[in-house]
């Protein structure tokens, strides 16, 4: 018997690299994608195993970087069961190509964090689950004016700088991203310690002019949250955090955009991905309702009451949070802003992973990256199976 590998290789397929979609196969071993030449000229191995694709898809796997919950799981509310909530919800992704994803907990009170951050941890993805790549922390410290969903009795100023944010959150170990509003009291100190703490923070919920924001960017910020939602709409003489889009800050700025066909107009989403392509990020921002018919749901210490999709704060027309996952708001988003299929793919795989800085490993299919990706039909784009470290974790039934 000829000795084993560890080599797979998916044949008859097209995949994304470098913004192209080519014919090529993919091949993986140990969790890893590798090089043909490598394996097949130097190494002279041979695949253990050759998968015919049918002429499917293969794009990396999607990243979620804000998602509050879904399937009636509100990662801010139950702090008893958070870590069996967040294992739900990292389950039921797999079906939605969401390989990795950061749980995210809105403005709460001080006890909630202490008791749910240190449950979620990092995590390495598998058929359990997608990977958890840390927490987003969206609040308390926003603009009240811009509060959103959140509950305005709990917003603070980090008049204390990264003190202030340590009284609140107590740890900041399995934190990624922060969201905070640049021109509050202190927001600039904080947003300096927690960047060289190497956490991203994403700048939002906020009143911000544009020097307030890019002051906010040169402390470190390389984020927006959700564009457009819980900031002053664009004008013309101060435009605003909008205004980064365009500004002359030479750093990369990304931003997280909602295209669930209710937050943000097709006509915003086209004016944000062609005034800077790079930055576009696709988020969910997804509730508990995610996955659920209509009914009544948390977030944090607010009721969210769902009618048609649309998630509400129960008894007013405040939105919070979307109900649709990453690989629908994909297709909501090529549909709207009729850009590339390629582009459209890397903005909820490539872009996030720029934004966190984790594209060295994930976001592409180059070789050497983690073997996360998501098999698609090529025209109507559903997930036909997803894989995490070259392991097959969600099949279409
Ligand atoms: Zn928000």
């Amino acid at each position: 018997m000829k000795a084993k590998t560890g080599l797979t290789r998916f044949h008859n397929c097209y995949i994304l690299r470098e913004s192209q979609i080519i014919k090529e196969d993919l091949l993986i071993r140990e969790g890893k994608i590798v090089s043909p030449e490598e394996v097949f000229y130097v190494e002279q191995v041979e695949p253990d195993e050759t998968i015919d694709c049918d002429n499917l898809l293969i794009a990396p796997g999607f990243i979620d970087i804000q998602i509050n919950g879904g399937w009636g799981v509100d990662f801010s509310y139950d702090s008893e069961s958070v870590k069996e909530g967040v294992n739900k919800v990292a389950k039921e992704l797999l079906s939605h190509g969401v390989t990795s994803f950061c749980p995210t907990m809105v403005t709460s009170e001080k006890e909630k964090y202490s008791k749910i951050l240190p449950k979620i941890q990092k995590t390495q993805g598998s058929k359990d689950g997608a990977t958890v790549l840390g927490v987003h922390l969206e609040g308390p410290f926003i603009s009240l004016a811009k509060k959103g969903a959140h509950s305005p009795e709990l917003i603070k100023n980090p008049e204390k700088g990264i003190d202030s944010i340590l009284e609140v959150y107590g740890t900041l170990d399995n934190v990624v991203i922060v969201t905070i509003a640049p021109e509050l009291p202190g927001a600039l100190k904080a947003i300096k310690s927690l960047t060289e703490m190497g956490i991203k923070v994403a700048l939002g919920h906020t009143e911000a002019s544009l020097a307030q924001s890019e002051e906010g960017v040169k402390h470190g910020a390389n984020l927006i949250t959700h564009l457009f939602n819980a900031m002053l709409p664009f004008h013309h003489r101060d435009p605003g955090l909008v205004g980064l889009l365009a500004s002359s800050t030479e750093k990369q700025v990304y931003y997280g955009i909602i295209s669930d066909g209710i937050h943000t107009h097709p006509a915003a989403l086209r004016i944000a991905c062609r005034t800077n392509p790079e930055g576009l990020v696709l988020v969910s921002d997804a509730v508990a309702a995610q996955g659920l018919p209509n009914g009544t749901f948390r977030i944090g210490p607010q009721t969210v009451s769902v009618e048609n999709g649309w998630a509400y704060v129960a008894g007013t027309k405040t939105l919070c949070g979307s109900t649709m996952a990453l690989d629908q708001c994909i297709k909501t988003f090529k549909k709207a802003t009729d850009c590339s299929l390629e582009y459209s793919l890397e903005a909820a795989s490539l872009h996030p992973a720029k934004a966190l800085g984790i594209d060295d490993s994930k976001g592409k299919l180059n070789f050497g990256y983690d073997a996360d990706f998501v098999f698609l039909h090529s025209k109507t784009l559903k997930v036909m199976s997803t894989w995490i470290a070259g392991e097959c974790v969600y099949k279409a039934p």
